[in-house]
């Protein structure tokens, strides 16, 4: 593979260092190459590092030391020292320039690697039991991935495990340096690029080397546009020398989503190398945002697979995905969760107690869940307070998820300062029953106790004597939400639920003060098909259904408002991110429920538009996306610990059994 060479020592094999991008430093660089700034230089000059004093590296004692594999320069370091190459403790160095300043002849600049590494461990490592393990790169850059995996893991230590040459043979040793390289092009050359004086390749500033791009710590941006790019248009690009026009040997190698070209004239020795993305420590950023797209959208990686694969667009391993999501991805969610519910907190808790919904969610109905999960609802903003996910082995059953899981969430507002007014549930007698012990005002959810309803008296109007009752279903459905809602107390709830009874047989005063007349028109229908009549099966059968001791308590206590049905709707959106055939593991169902939480909350509170006569919908927003995107690049990527110490200290527990080990 051809490289670039130290100006002053062709054959020297140790770091190199590419004109820095500051037109400042760079001028003082070539002023101490050239004695001036010349007009033209050799695109590709480079300086090996003992032109540089030790003050002039980040990372020396590391180096040293074995623990960096390439030295880093400190932003602005000029080259003083015009010496021969050093190759290791022992070397003896020479002054060969003016400069009066020379390394010491006990210099520990040792070179533990050479350019022609390969600068990227890959542990693929198969995950079983989660286990931190630090493994740094090799790049000196200072990212560190934490892998959690299994104690053996298969290596895998060829950057580009799928080098491909191009079909124009590199022959040789690929790279023949002139004597000296070549400073100033001779005049056809020059004549030639003012020809093309818009020919931007020619300018040194363009040329994107491998070593510029490592060594210089670059501010990714996942905001950049990103486009298809066919490999046979990217080609045109390198294929003929910008120069002198002659065909280029050009090499490619792939990883991934990511490709890089290098270019090599053989005529006139013009060299370039190109990379299709930003590199960061030893990832290509293209495969790391994938991931977290992927991920944070709650699309499935395997349907994008398919995508991809359809149409020859380079994708990474599921493996890799893996590795992202368990070292980045998921420890950036949790972060965000946790931050975002701590603000949630911080703001309620000036406006004192608050008043809660929640709700479960099993996986699976029944009693054969998994997984459920308790959502705390707070109903003033329709915002989701608190989530928690519980296994149904670590409570003994499912039967028993629905009551740890509201624990744990009253725990945790509690535990956070934020006392609890009253909650709404469904009417579970074991959540009855431990609310009533905890003290905490219980009252019903009309959504479920009126789907519990409508669906016995479904059943009874579809029996014979019972007709009259179908054309009463609607009515009395409303009834109860209206009971509920436009009373102010219980037995006013139980008055107006009362009523009914009279109404049904076409009587609408009442006795009862609390209600003591139907708030409808006077003016009724005089068919006497349409009401029940006195003494008939049909009102004995209805008045046993809705009128039974345990109704009209539960009457008494349903809540006066239905936001829980905002957490029915939160429990669809769940699906979009953690789809039931799927079988997700602990964190990876907690990542994905804590997203749908993300998502709902930024959307819950969607104005509808009106505009129009018909209301329309609003396209949600995604505004949390971003917010993970820029956590995930700018933080954890760049300093993973933290991130992952905060995911550890979730306590997980053990799995169901074997069946459910199946990746997802
Ligand atoms: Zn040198
Ligand atoms: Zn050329
Ligand atoms: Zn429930
Ligand atoms: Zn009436």
């Amino acid at each position: 593979m051809p490289t670039k060479r130290c100006y002053f020592h062709p054959d020297c094999r140790s770091t190199l260092f590419s004109l820095p991008r500051d037109g400042e430093v760079r001028d003082q660089w070539l002023k101490f190459i050239f004695n001036s700034v010349p007009q033209n230089y050799y695109p590709n000059l480079a300086l090996c590092a003992a032109h540089f004093t030790e003050e002039s590296f980040h990372n020396l004692r590391e180096f040293n030391a074995g623990f960096a594999q390439r030295l880093v320069l400190k932003d602005g370091a000029v080259p003083t020292l015009k010496t021969e190459a050093v190759y290791g403790p022992q070397a003896t160095t020479s002054q060969q320039g003016a400069s009066s300043q020379e390394l010491p002849t006990t210099s520990t600049l040792h070179e533990v690697g050479c350019q022609s590494d390969p600068i990227e461990t890959e542990t693929v490592a198969t995950e079983i039991k989660p286990k931190m393990r630090s493994v740094g790169t090799q790049l000196s850059m200072g990212i560190q991935a934490i892998y959690y995996g299994h104690d053996v893991g298969t290596q895998t230590t060829d950057m580009f495990p799928d080098v491909q040459l191009s079909s124009t043979p590199v022959r040789g040793s690929v790279f023949r340096p002139s004597k000296r390289p070549r400073l100033v092009f001779d005049e056809e050359e020059e004549s030639e690029l003012n020809v093309e004086p818009t020919d931007s390749t020619y300018n040194p500033d363009s040329v994107v080397t491998e070593e510029s791009e490592l060594a210089i710590d670059p501010q990714p941006d996942h905001s950049d546009n990103k486009y298809i790019v066919f490999e046979s248009c990217l080609r045109e690009l390198f294929v003929s020398c910008p120069i002198c026009k002659t065909k280029c040997v050009v090499q490619s190698r792939r990883r991934r989503t990511f490709v890089a070209f290098t270019q090599l004239c053989e005529k006139c020795n013009y060299y370039r190398q190109w990379q299709s993305q930003p590199i960061v420590g030893s990832t290509p950023l293209g495969n790391l945002l994938l991931s977290a797209a992927t991920y944070f959208t709650g699309g499935s990686f395997k349907q994008l697979e398919k995508i991809f694969k359809a149409m020859k667009l380079q994708m990474m391993h599921f493996v890799t995905f893996r590795i992202h999501a368990r070292n980045f991805i998921e420890p950036t969610i949790i972060h965000q969760w946790n931050q975002d519910q701590l603000n949630l907190i911080r703001q309620l808790q000036e406006g004192g107690n608050v008043a809660v919904a929640g709700d479960m969610r099993a996986d699976t109905p029944g009693h054969s869940a998994k997984f459920g999960s308790y959502t705390i609802l707070h109903m003033e903003t329709n915002k989701i307070l608190d989530l928690q996910l519980v296994q149904s082995n670590e409570v003994g059953g499912s039967y028993h998820m629905e009551k740890v899981g509201l624990k744990r969430c009253l725990d945790k507002l509690e535990s956070n300062g934020l006392a609890v007014d009253y909650i709404v549930t469904d009417r579970h007698p074991q959540i009855q029953k431990y609310l009533r012990d905890r003290n905490i005002t219980q009252f019903y959810d009309v959504w479920h106790f009126e789907k519990g309803l409508s669906k016995k008296l479904d059943k009874l109007s579809k029996m014979k004597d019972c007709e009259v009752l179908k054309k009463w279903l609607h009515s009395i459905k409303n009834h109860v939400y209206w009971s509920a809602i436009s009373s102010e107390s219980g037995p006013e709830k139980v008055a107006k639920w009362n009523s009914l009874q009279n109404h049904i047989q076409n009587v609408h005063v009442h006795e009862n003060h609390l209600f003591p007349k139907c708030e409808h028109p006077d003016k009724v229908s005089r068919d006497p098909k349409k009401w029940f009549q006195p003494g008939s099966i049909a009102l004995h059968k209805v008045e046993k259904l809705l009128y039974n001791k345990r109704v009209l308590k539960d009457i008494e206590k349903l809540s006066h408002n239905f936001q829980t049905s905002s957490l029915e709707a939160f429990h669809s959106l769940i699906l979009r991110f953690a789809p039931k055939n799927v079988i997700f593991p602990f964190i990876g169902m907690l990542c994905r429920l804590y997203l749908a939480a993300m998502h709902y909350n930024e959307n819950a509170n969607r104005e509808q538009a009106t505009t129009t006569a018909k209301p329309v919908k609003i396209e949600p927003t995604y505004n949390h996306i971003d917010d993970l995107m820029s956590l995930l690049l700018h933080k954890v990527f760049v300093d993973p610990k933290p991130y992952a110490e905060e995911l550890h200290a979730i306590p997980i527990p053990p799995p169901l059994s074997s069946q459910y080990e199946k990746p997802s």
